[in-house]
């Protein structure tokens, strides 16, 4: 065990010292607490911190402040595509919730760099082009967890009675990350020469998938293929269905390609 004693700060004649060296008394650039340093010419030049949190917030601003938005349809549209394609992890840079899009479409970029420009975080590439954001928040990374949201996610993902408690506008905003994370509209022209919409939800997680499954309302049963459950959607009725979700997207943030994919086939049966 270290010796604690070691690291004590000792006060005589007005100084501070620790391990007999002379310490500077200075403030924390960020929160103005008082901190000790070891007394050398740049103490005074550079910026100092209590700790690293101090240290993220001072370097980023708006996700220290990112739950102040927690009852926006925004910060709850971000929970939706967290709970589909981000994780929370805890690691040496601090406790970060990561955001990533697997895919080259730009729309995802473009996506992230909202989100960057309302909470902060840092983007960065990873191989085969795909793109994250990094929110490094301890208040943020505790509420992920508290509303279900779990370091190994996408088995036991559960955040049902988080969402009941949600307003019916934050609910479809979440509703739009997760389908903007892991849902996809498709329409085709089928055998008999029929236009077709579908939309598909795929969840690793029963309880996710059965909370998606009522919240929408639908008939059609759940599928369990291999280790996922799937929600296979009829989209003759795709405007009752999905209409709310798109209600607000002139103020809310969307992913552009998967919205036009559904306007194809709002369009296409509202015309027959
Ligand atoms: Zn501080």
């Amino acid at each position: 065990m270290r010796d604690k004693s070691k690291y004590e700060i000792i006060f005589k004649e007005g100084k501070a010292f620790r391990n007999n060296r002379e310490l500077a008394e200075v403030n924390c650039e960020y929160c103005n607490e008082k901190v000790y340093r070891a007394k050398n010419k740049s103490v005074y030049k550079r910026k100092n911190f209590c700790n690293q949190v101090c240290k993220q917030n001072y370097n980023n601003p708006l996700t220290a402040k990112i739950m102040d938005h927690k009852d926006t349809p925004n910060f709850n549209y971000l929970l939706g595509l967290i709970a589909s394609d981000g994780y929370v992890n805890r690691k040496k840079r601090g406790e970060t919730v990561v955001l990533g899009f697997g895919s080259k479409y730009p729309d995802e970029l473009k996506l992230l760099k909202e989100l960057q420009s309302l909470y902060g975080g840092r983007i960065h590439s990873g191989s085969n082009k795909s793109n994250y954001i990094h929110l490094t928040n301890h208040n943020f990374y505790e509420y992920c967890l508290s509303i279900g949201l779990s370091p190994k996610k996408s088995l036991s993902l559960d955040v049902t009675k988080w969402f009941s408690g949600l307003c019916e506008e934050n609910k479809w905003a979440f509703i739009r990350g997760c389908f903007d994370g892991d849902g996809c509209f498709t329409h085709f022209f089928n055998s008999f020469g029929r236009f077709e919409g579908r939309a598909n939800f795929t969840s690793g997680s029963e309880p996710f998938a059965k909370m998606i499954h009522d919240f929408l309302k639908l008939n059609t049963k759940i599928n369990k293929y291999k280790n996922n459950y799937n929600l296979n959607i009829n989209c003759s009725n795709i405007e009752k269905t999905f209409s709310p979700m798109y209600k607000n997207i002139e103020t809310e943030l969307y992913l552009e390609r998967k919205y036009l994919k559904y306007k194809i086939i709002r369009d296409y049966y509202s015309n027959i």
